[in-house]
């Protein structure tokens, strides 16, 4: 959600500029590199050598900005410069609401909300300034421009600043007497700065510094840093100087680039064989059982506490689904799974000794991070399933278990989710053990289906694009589409369903496929598409009934089954045999089906797959 991008270049690239990289090319390049996070529109702001800044903005793509700026004069013989892509949230898309924002002597991006911006607008306006947006932001860039006016020192006016500030943010300032400078804060949304060949750079995300360096250094909530063309300075909250060290980051370049595919939601799919057998393997030790010593849990932790709380927002709480399942299915601990935004306000009752789990594929998704702040501060040890190194659910969570799935480019989550039910997968054989409700055999043959057949399994489904198309077909002329299932079925059909209408905007729900009949098959009628999920043997019988409810009402019938399904051919138009995984593993192999009949779909109907619209990749904001 939102990208910031912020270069200062050193002499080197100074000299280069003409034949090599300009500012204006390295900012568009970032900009592009975090278009998968979603925004409405883009600007950017670029200063020469006395501090002249020029800023260019378009209420449409990065591409438009490019082409906006390609030409200009001023933005390609530029020292320094800040750009963003906005995510709308006080104001409307308009070129005049993109940021960057300018007061007399500041220019600023910044992503996030600040909750208090109507009091501060009514003080700013009281001092004379005259607003030209919309939008919250504005009134920080006014009210750093006055604290600096009053101190003429870039340190207290930000420090004077952020003591007026309620809400998040990550904001990058430029002051007009101080060219060559980028200054940065933030609180609650994400910010890394970095230092490479040609200068020091900022971004919402790792993606838009690969090409540059991997010697990263993440701020923490109110440090602030000074980034000149040759260094990047630290300060605290009260303004005094810090060390710090830059971490460096193994991510390759290809890792964040196509590769071929189309589409990035193409590409992460078929990633994800490999990318569940690096997160499984990752975590099971020589003996073959689960280990997750690699993430710093000692084995005690798992018998110190009484119940599980999950917090987590959209594919995350779909994950979470399964994991309770899991968990409560193999090792009896009882699990609540709470999505994060009502968790923050109103967490439920306590039992026990509770671990909280966190789950988030960027591991800044704001409300999830409220949510477990609320959770430590009712006294649970927590846990992150968290993909992104060093986010801030992973700083502040007692313990961290990284999926290990790469970059995810894609707004709509695919390996990010398998991965996250691959590591729940693992949480429940350990507690099975742990609570002596699993034997050492079964766990052993557990952990070798993860694995191996699961990996396997999602690969076979990725080679058979043919059949997902011909499905895809029937399904791209319907309005609304209803997938059906029941235990595990159920809890994959929730994540089937968002995968389908946040891609393709055909309006689908998932149901449990013994509710249907308590109102919503008034809806089935003629040709109504009902994808039905049936995996599990324990529930076979009872799908038949279920099936057979939908089908007397003329609905076209897509079944989607495990090899053992009896006589599937009777009860369906068209179906689609999953390989054969144990039951319990069934979520992480359909969810495949069902994301590639999303894409296929998408596809077909000309949908922009990799930023639907309205939506974000990392929700940043609450
Ligand atoms: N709240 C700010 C706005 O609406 C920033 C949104 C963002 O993070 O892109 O302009």
């Amino acid at each position: 959600m939102c990208g910031i991008v912020g270069f200062s270049g050193n002499q080197s690239a100074r000299e280069k500029t003409g034949s090599g990289k300009k500012v204006r090319d390295i900012l568009i390049e970032g900009l592009y590199s975090l278009e998968y996070r979603g925004y409405d529109s883009a600007g950017i702001a670029v200063t020469d050598e006395k501090g002249k800044i020029t800023v260019v903005k378009s209420s449409g793509r990065v591409e438009e900005l490019d082409h906006m700026t390609e030409k200009n004069e001023k933005m390609n013989s530029g020292i320094c410069g800040i750009a963003h892509t906005r995510w709308a949230t006080h104001g409307r898309p308009t070129t005049a609401n993109a940021h960057p924002h300018s007061s007399e002597k500041v220019t600023i991006v910044h992503n996030g909300i600040i909750d208090n911006y109507v009091d501060l607008k009514k003080m700013l306006e009281g001092d004379g300034y005259v607003f030209l947006s919309e939008t919250d932001t504005e009134t920080v860039c006014h009210l750093i421009d006055r604290e600096y006016k009053k101190t003429s020192d870039p340190i207290e006016a930000i420090r004077n600043s952020l003591d007026y500030l309620k809400g998040s943010y990550a904001l990058a300032i430029m002051f007009n007497d101080r060219p060559g400078e980028i200054w940065a804060t933030r609180k609650d949304n994400p910010l890394i700065v970095a230092k490479g060949e040609d200068g020091c750079y900022l971004a919402s995300d790792i993606p838009a510094l690969l090409h540059h360096t991997r010697d990263i250094y993440r701020p923490a909530d109110g440090e602030i840093l000074c980034l000149n063309g040759e260094k990047v300075v630290l300060f605290d909250r009260e303004g005094r100087e810090k060390n710090f060290e830059f971490s460096h980051i193994d991510w390759n370049v290809n890792a964040a680039d196509k590769e071929g595919f189309p589409h990035f939601m193409l590409k992460e799919i078929f990633e994800e064989p490999d990318a569940v057998r690096r997160c499984v393997s990752h975590r099971i030790g020589e003996d073959g059982l689960p280990d997750f010593s690699v993430d710093g849990i000692p084995d005690e932790m798992w018998n110190s506490f009484d119940s599980i709380q999950i917090i987590s927002c959209g594919s995350a709480t779909h994950a979470g689904y399964v994991g309770r399942y899991l968990i409560e299915a193999l090792a009896d601990v009882p699990v609540t799974v709470n999505t994060a935004s009502e968790y923050r306000y109103m967490p439920p009752a306590f039992v026990g000794k509770t671990l909280a789990i966190a789950i988030s594929q960027s591991g800044e998704t704001a409300d999830t991070l409220a949510a477990l702040r609320k959770a430590k501060e009712k006294g649970c040890t927590s846990a992150g399933i968290i993909n992104v190194f060093g986010s801030a659910i992973a700083r502040e969570s007692d313990y961290v278990m990284y999926t290990n799935a790469g970059p995810e480019i894609a707004v709509a989550t695919t390996k990010g989710y398998t991965t996250q039910v691959a590591v729940l997968s693992l949480i429940a054989c350990k507690l099975a053990l742990a609570r002596g409700r699993m034997t050492k055999e079964e766990a052993l043959s557990y952990c070798d289906s993860l694995k191996n057949a699961v990996p396997d399994a999602i690969g076979n489904i990725t080679e058979r694009r043919d059949e997902i198309k011909k499905a895809a077909m029937r399904i791209s002329k319907q309005h609304d589409v209803y997938f059906i299932g029941r235990g595990p079925d159920y809890y994959a059909g929730i994540e089937c369903s968002l995968k389908l209408k946040e891609i393709s905007y055909i309006h689908s729900e998932a149901y449990a496929a013994g509710e249907l009949k308590h109102g919503t098959l008034a809806l089935i009628e003629k040709d109504t598409p009902v994808i039905a999920l049936c995996t599990d043997g324990m529930y076979y019988e009872k799908m038949n009934g279920n099936i057979r409810e939908v089908r007397a009402r003329d609905c076209y019938l897509l079944l989607v089954h495990s090899p053992s399904f009896p006589h599937p051919e009777e009860f369906s138009d068209d179906r689609f045999e999953l390989p054969e995984v144990p039951a319990v593993f069934t979520p992480i192999v359909s969810v495949v089906f069902a994301q590639l009949l999303a894409y296929e779909t998408a596809v077909m109907l000309g949908c922009d797959v990799d930023h639907p619209r309205n939506l974000a990749k990392s929700v940043t904001v609450e």
